[in-house]
């Protein structure tokens, strides 16, 4: 018997586990298992933990069409699923366990164990590098070292792509082996038969996360649809209606101009090679020019592998160093006022708390907003990078370690290809120039609702004169003397 163990990889197309091991012949039995406490050992926001059980659900039923059943299981942490999958091989004679592979530091170990315990037992493991495009170190200089700067990195990558384009796995079909143990029987009758069960056998896992997040998946998106078909058509319409004005649109907030798949790709829904072989597709060969909107697009999801690869590279990265060194003991202030203010959206810089009310409500937040979030907790408040790392792993239903990391340390100035130390965002002007008229900002700060256009960006002499009460906060720092002690703080390492 062959055994797929799903993780970040929950999906039933393009998927090179779930290929390999029905091109084998013989029985696939598939295996979900959650961690929840070791989730919130490394922050994931209670809401992705609730899209990851919708995916599930419903991978469950696409797998039940290919004839293979899901087992559903939950156990505290990455040991004791360690110790399951053992188990579970061992009670169905199982030969082959295949893998998607996870790059964070906790995850190898977790895989390394697995089998290092499955091979002794003359059980083997099947790894793939399914969630990119090229496996870490392979998109490398000449003498192997990872690329540290993005531009060369991606010239490489694109050289390498274009010799030859990765397609994507064929529809599977689905399987006739019949399964002899009885217990296998009952699940897959259940997955076949009474969707319902597995949803209830779901919701009856969760349990309430330690710290406070967005309530609903819905509050994402509000007609939620995360089927498989449904995430694959939203793909194809955002490459085939979208993505040609992604270029001029993407950093504004208040057009819906960016893919939000990203939650998707974090959980592995969506593989890239589905979504660049969709892109293609719809906008052929100007997915090669670098300023068309499917080039931008390409390039981003070429950031995410980038980070990917840099996370698998360097163990640090998952341990919480900055990726330069000269920068892992900035003085910090840390002010835990400032910090709570910055949270819940009440700094006084409108931008900045529509931003994170954004994030708050919906466990989303635009690209450019988490820039501008990102820069004023580093650079403004001279906060660790760290904390707002954890907040935002914390709340982003699309939490994903490598590009959380990345975008935080490129904010903070301390990762690969960084913005330098001295470009400190004005949140004021950034407001100004992504959110000219506050269209944005209103839908986040409704108590700026009545403020006029002219004043959204910096409300409070307004609402002094014409709204007295209005709880809007005054703005909790003045961005220039910030901005000079965060030089001084930089210039002192
Ligand atoms: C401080 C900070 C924290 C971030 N945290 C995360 C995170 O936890 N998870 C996450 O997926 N992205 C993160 N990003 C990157 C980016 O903001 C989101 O990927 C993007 O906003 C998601 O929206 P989208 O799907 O509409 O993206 P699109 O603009 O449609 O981009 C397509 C896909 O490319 C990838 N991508 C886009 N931009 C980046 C980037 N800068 N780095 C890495 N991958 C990228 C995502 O998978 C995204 O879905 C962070 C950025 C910053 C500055």
């Amino acid at each position: 018997m062959q055994l797929i163990w799903f993780r970040n990889d929950l999906r039933s197309f393009d998927h090179a586990g779930l290929t390999h091991a029905l091109a084998t012949q013989e029985p696939v039995v598939a295996v979900f298992i959650a961690t929840q406490v070791q989730w919130q050992r490394h922050d994931m926001a209670e809401v992705k933990r609730d899209l990851i059980f919708t995916r599930v659900a419903d991978l469950s039923k696409q797998l039940a069409k290919l004839n293979i059943p899901l087992l559903i299981e939950a156990v505290d942490t990455y040991t004791d699923s360690v110790g399951l999958i053992t188990k579970l091989c061992q009670k169905y004679g199982v030969k082959q366990v295949h893998m998607c592979v996870d790059y964070e530091l906790n995850e190898q170990k977790r895989d390394e164990y697995c089998t290092r315990s499955l091979n002794p037992l003359g059980i083997k493991v099947a790894s793939y590098h399914d969630s990119v495009i090229f496996p870490p170190g392979h998109v490398a200089k000449n003498d192997g070292a990872l690329y540290k700067v993005f531009t060369p990195y991606k010239k490489q990558w694109l050289k390498q792509f274009k010799q030859a384009i990765p397609g994507c796995y064929p529809k599977p079909k689905a399987q006739t082996a019949s399964f002899s143990q009885a217990e296998l029987n009952t699940q897959l009758e259940q997955s076949q038969h009474e969707p319902q069960k597995i949803e209830d056998k779901l919701n009856q896992l969760k349990i309430p996360f330690s710290y406070p997040g967005v309530s609903s998946v819905k509050s994402w998106q509000a007609e939620f649809v995360g089927s498989e078909e449904a995430i694959l058509n939203a793909l194809r319409r955002f490459c085939k209606e979208v993505v040609e004005d992604y270029q001029r649109n993407r950093d504004f907030p208040l057009l819906d101009s960016t893919s939000k798949l990203s939650a998707y790709f974090a959980i592995g829904s969506l593989s890239p090679r589905q979504a660049i072989n969709r892109l293609l597709a719809e906008q052929g060969d100007s997915l090669f020019e670098p300023d068309s909107g499917a080039g931008v697009w390409l390039s981003e999801l070429i950031w995410r592998e980038f980070y990917r690869h840099h996370v698998a590279d360097d163990p640090r990265i998952s341990q919480g160093f900055a990726v330069k060194k000269e920068y892992q003991t900035l003085r910090w202030r840390n002010n835990k006022a400032d910090f709570a203010a910055w949270c819940e959206g009440r700094t006084g810089f409108p931008i900045v708390d529509a931003a994170m009310r954004q994030l708050n409500q919906t466990g989303w937040m635009h690209n450019r907003l988490r820039m501008i979030t990102a820069s004023f907790l580093v650079k403004d408040l001279q906060i660790d990078w760290r904390w707002g790392e954890q907040y935002f792993m914390r709340t982003l239903i699309d939490g994903d370690y490598a590009a959380n990391n990345g975008g935080w340390q490129w904010s903070a100035s301390t990762g690969h290809d960084a913005a330098p130390y001295f470009r400190i965002f004005n949140p004021t002007t950034q407001g100004e120039r992504f959110d000219k008229k506050g269209g944005f900002i209103r839908r986040f700060c409704p108590e700026l609702g009545e403020v006029p256009d002219k004043n959204i960006h910096q409300p409070q002499a307004y609402l002094k004169v014409f709204n007295a009460n209005s709880s809007y906060p005054d703005a909790i720092v003045d961005h220039k003397s910030a901005r000079e002690i965060t030089l001084k703080m930089y210039k002192a390492e």
